[in-house]
């Protein structure tokens, strides 16, 4: 027999794949429900902008064709968006698999490498499969510590900080000045990756805008995602925005044909109409407070948010409140799989959705504090 883990990376040794968990299939069957709504993934649950599948549907007679590998069509609508330049832009299958390419570019065995606690659990993942030692900086009052970031970067020399804006699964977004002073602090030799896969939920007036420091030369490179607010989960399609040098790395360590023609297509009809955009940038925050206010009408406490989620503190077992919605037909994630005990996280939806989920959870708390199950 071939002893598989002599002959892999050592570094994979021990490491856990990622596990998405049961099918909707077999959660309807487990369980016996008819539907189940997924506030579980923080997917766009506003489905596709408009305009993007006639966009698909079209692009798909010419799928017999390699996509146009360097894909300017993109990169071109992408920089206009953003009032930047194409050859910043670095198209992807998703954030996730350039997290990969990150790792890829930067990370050697044994480098050290920065990620607040908690946030988005591939960048520890990814980086220790590619040999990295993971340092993690526990969040203060569940908001990302960019002091300790930095000075957890400079005490091991850090290759890597990893930073999440607006965070996951906290929904907390870093402040303008927080972010100036982090930038002035960073130690000689790091890089910051910030991933803004939620970016496009948040205030405008709040954000910070990163192509600038791009543009500045500063060591940084920001990854977005066609996945949320887009409502393109399925499709896969993200960018890179990073220094032309930088980018031209990442061409090197990626698949040449790694975008899908769909995916392009898609992408490109969001993106000739950036009002539709905002429209549901709006929808989104309505529906977002809707669903603040209906939790704490009914006792529990969330965190503000300038993502498409909520956490919120539900003060129960959140292991077995979440067990108790999924037998309702609603998938939420629990914080226990985050370190947050006590903390379910929430994807916001349309508004009868989220009137569903406040009524739900409440129902299944109020039925766990009175101590009885819930079923
Ligand atoms: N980053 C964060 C913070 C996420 O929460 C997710 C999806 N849950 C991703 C990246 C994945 O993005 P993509 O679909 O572009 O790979």
């Amino acid at each position: 027999m071939t002893d598989w883990g002599s002959l892999v990376r050592p570094s994979l040794l021990g490491l856990e794949p990622y596990r998405p968990g049961p099918s909707i299939s077999e959660l309807k069957e487990l369980h016996g429900v008819d539907d189940i709504a997924k506030l579980n993934w923080n997917e766009g649950l506003f489905g596709p902008l408009p305009g993007a599948l006639d966009a698909v549907v079209a692009e798909l007679e010419r799928a017999w064709m390699y996509p146009e590998q360097a894909y300017s069509d993109l990169r071109e609508a992408v920089a206009v968006w953003l009032g930047t330049t194409p050859e910043r832009i670095v198209p992807a299958h998703g954030i996730q698999s350039l997290i990969a390419a990150v790792a890829h570019v930067f990370v050697r065995d044994g480098d050290r490498v920065v990620v607040p606690q908690p946030t988005y659990g591939l960048y520890a993942q990814v980086c220790a499969a590619a040999g990295a030692r993971v340092e993690r900086v526990p969040a203060s009052e569940l908001r990302i510590d960019l002091d300790e970031l930095v000075q957890a970067a400079r005490r091991v020399e850090a290759r890597l900080i990893w930073v999440c804006d607006p965070n996951n699964p906290t929904g907390s977004l870093v402040e303008r000045d927080e972010w100036e002073d982090f930038l002035a602090a960073l130690p000689e030799g790091t890089v910051v990756v910030v991933d803004e896969a939620y970016g496009e939920y948040a205030d405008p007036s709040r954000r910070v805008c990163r192509e600038r420091d791009v543009e500045a030369g500063r060591p940084v490179v920001v990854l977005r995602t066609f996945s949320k607010i887009f409502g393109l989960a399925g499709l896969r399609l993200g960018y890179a925005v990073a220094d032309p040098e930088l980018a031209a790395f990442f061409d090197v360590v990626q698949e040449p044909f790694n975008v899908n023609r769909a995916a392009l297509a898609a992408g490109r009809a969001c993106l000739a109409r950036p009002e539709l955009i905002e429209e549901r940038r709006r929808e989104s925050a309505s529906a977002r407070a809707l669903l603040a206010a209906l939790l704490e009408e009914a006792g529990m406490e969330p965190l503000p948010s300038e993502a498409n989620f909520i956490l919120v503190d539900v003060g129960v077992d959140d292991a077995a409140l979440a067990d108790a919605l999924v037998r309702r037909g609603l998938l939420v994630r629990s914080g226990s799989e985050f370190g947050l005990d006590g903390y379910v996280r929430v994807t916001v939806g349309p508004p009868p959705l989220m009137v569903r989920a406040a009524a739900e959870l409440s129902t299944a708390r109020e039925g766990l504090l009175a101590g009885k199950s819930v079923r």
